[in-house]
């Protein structure tokens, strides 16, 4: 009979740590790892702060680059988990930028323009790097980028200009396509329509896929801090 008490007693005790699991497992659902764990990727926004950036032309209706830029950081958002992005602040210069974006210990940067010409036909995709480190990001994102927009490859440009020239942190500045080409600029008042698989969806994801790719290698880009 005490035997048997003792038995009871343990059924129950068992059964409770079941359901508090359950419960538990409710509340706080445990989420699958991912390359992003840990890291901080620094998204700037090229231009704003009252700079219009290049300015592109559908049909009589303006483009502005400053605003494709930022649709672009938006939908990159979309696709990261929550947590692993900052906003770099839209500041004046450039270097005030890069030293926001590492001030927020930032793992790696990418600033995110579009290019301009006043040949409204001109469009390629290209990327700009300086230090060493940057290369080896800008590997796993130019080349991502040139795949899901299918112009022409202008290459990974040592030029010594832009976002990657200040701080540390790897970087790369990105001219994924020419806002000033007409279908670029159309492109964008598609987007703002409400069209899908637009050019700017596709950068977005594109930059998502490098991001990835990158972190998995773990090629460097740290945690937030360290890179
Ligand atoms: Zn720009």
């Amino acid at each position: 009979m005490v035997q048997h008490r003792w038995y009871h007693r343990e059924i129950m005790k068992n059964s409770i740590a079941v359901l508090l699991g359950l419960v538990l497992l409710m509340a706080f659902p445990v989420s699958a790892a991912t390359p992003f764990d840990g890291k901080l990727i620094a998204l700037d926004a090229g231009h704003g702060n009252g700079e219009t950036g290049a300015i592109g032309d559908c049909n009589g209706v303006t483009v502005v680059e400053a605003e494709l830029n930022l649709a672009v950081r938006a939908e990159l958002e979309k696709l990261l988990p929550e947590g692993t992005y900052y906003e770099v602040a839209q500041l004046g210069s450039r270097q005030d930028r890069v030293a926001n974006a590492e001030a927020a210990g930032s793992s790696v940067l990418i600033s995110i323009h579009h290019n301009g010409s006043t040949n409204t036909s001109a469009d390629y995709t290209q990327s700009f790097v300086t230090q060493k480190n940057d290369k080896i990001f800008a590997s796993y994102i130019h080349p991502s980028l040139v795949q899901a927009l299918g112009l022409p490859d202008k290459g990974i440009k040592n030029d010594g200009y832009g976002m990657t020239v200040y701080g540390a942190l790897p970087g790369v500045l990105t001219e994924s396509y020419f806002v000033t080409d007409t279908d670029g600029a159309c492109d964008f008042i598609d987007y703002q329509n409400g069209v899908t698989n637009t050019r700017v969806h596709k950068e977005a994801q594109a930059m998502y896929d490098g991001l990835y790719a990158y972190f998995s290698a773990n090629v460097g880009g740290g945690g937030k801090g360290r890179r």
